[in-house]
């Protein structure tokens, strides 16, 4: 069974939040006094969180299994989720997204429990900027995190950043530079109206293509074709062999493209990040239905996905979860 759509889409990617909390707070993502977090009866247990996932993988032809959150590395049973995971018959590819923090002491843990690959947060080197975007003075741990998953052998590290307009962006040709220096394959993201301040503007957002100007400066760009159903479009640096990613959700949305699905922490399956409408499998769960109920109601939540995210509709209206509650 697929988990296909009305557009025909199927998705084969799930992202899993396993958990909304954090020790970061990202300006484009949380306010500065956090979130009211989930209530812990209400966020799925390790045991109901891994049959859900094993459902996904062995039902409904989930390949890729990305853990992601609020911040993943909160999560202590991580490792044992992640090998959990990867012990399944079909034996999926793993990935993690995270910011980092405390990678260090686990990065090792986590490659020998069967995670293949982490992206991390990073919009800066700069330590007063850092803690400008985050409200945190914690780069050093990002840092140590990264070179951690490199020494792991979490292949390939990707750097995911955020260019934010007079704080950041002027930084993009330094990032990238470092990112090749040290090894990660660095991806720009356009701010996407996720925040749970409800902050973000058209205008104030930094767009790909100025980011491909920005980087355009000091860089010779080459496109790279055969992107398929990665969001990031990329672009060799200086005829490669490095490359620089860009993803354009905003203003070049892939919605077309799309083969991802979300699992929130508390168990409710969000067929795109912009859905308005959830679909909850923590509740019949609970109530004792069967794998197959549960797939046939995933299956359901999946048909219903709408065609785009419609940012650009003068009638969109930004979700009621913020990023760190969906699973970025
Ligand atoms: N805490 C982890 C981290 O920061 O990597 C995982 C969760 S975070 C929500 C996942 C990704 O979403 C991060 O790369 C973050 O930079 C990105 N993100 C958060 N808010 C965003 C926004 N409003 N627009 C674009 N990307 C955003
Ligand atoms: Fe935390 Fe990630 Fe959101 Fe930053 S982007 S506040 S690290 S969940």
């Amino acid at each position: 069974m697929d988990l296909i759509d009305r557009h025909g889409r199927v998705a084969t990617d799930l992202r899993v939040s396993l958990t909304d909390r954090c020790n970061l707070r990202c300006q484009y993502c949380m306010p500065a006094e956090g979130l009211d977090w989930l209530p812990t009866e209400a966020t799925l247990t390790d045991d109901e969180l891994n049959r859900l996932i094993a459902i996904g993988v062995e039902t409904l032809g989930i390949r890729d299994v990305r853990f992601t959150g609020g911040e993943p590395l909160l999560r202590r049973s991580l490792p044992s989720i992640v090998a959990t995971t990867k012990a399944l018959p079909s034996g999926p590819r793993t990935a993690m997204t995270s910011n980092g923090l405390g990678l260090k002491h686990t990065a090792r843990a986590l490659a020998e429990a069967g995670l293949d690959r982490v992206n991390i947060s990073l919009d800066t080197t700069d330590p007063a900027t850092f803690e400008k975007i985050t409200r945190r003075d914690r780069l050093h741990d990002v840092l140590d995190g990264l070179a951690a998953a490199h020494e792991a052998g979490l292949r390939p590290v990707k750097v995911n950043a955020v260019l934010l307009r007079g704080i950041n962006e002027h930084e993009a040709p330094d990032l990238l530079r470092w990112c090749i220096a040290h090894g990660y394959e660095l991806r720009f993201i356009e701010q996407m109206p996720l925040d749970a301040q409800h902050g973000w503007s058209r205008e104030a957002m930094v767009t790909a293509d100025e980011t491909l100007a920005l980087l355009g400066e000091q860089f010779r760009l080459t496109g790279l074709d055969g992107r398929g159903s990665a969001p990031a479009e990329k672009f060799l640096v200086d005829d490669g062999p490095h490359t620089v990613g860009i993803i354009a959700s905003v203003t070049k949305p892939f919605c077309g493209d799309c083969n991802r699905v979300r699992l929130t922490a508390d168990g409710q399956i969000m067929n795109c990040l912009f859905a308005r409408e959830e679909s909850d499998l923590r509740t019949p769960m609970r109530a004792g239905a069967s794998d197959a109920e549960i797939a046939d109601r995933w299956i359901a939540a999946m048909a219903t996905k709408l065609p785009g995210h419609g940012i650009d509709d003068p009638t969109f209206l930004q979700s009621d979860r913020p990023m760190s509650a969906i699973g970025g």
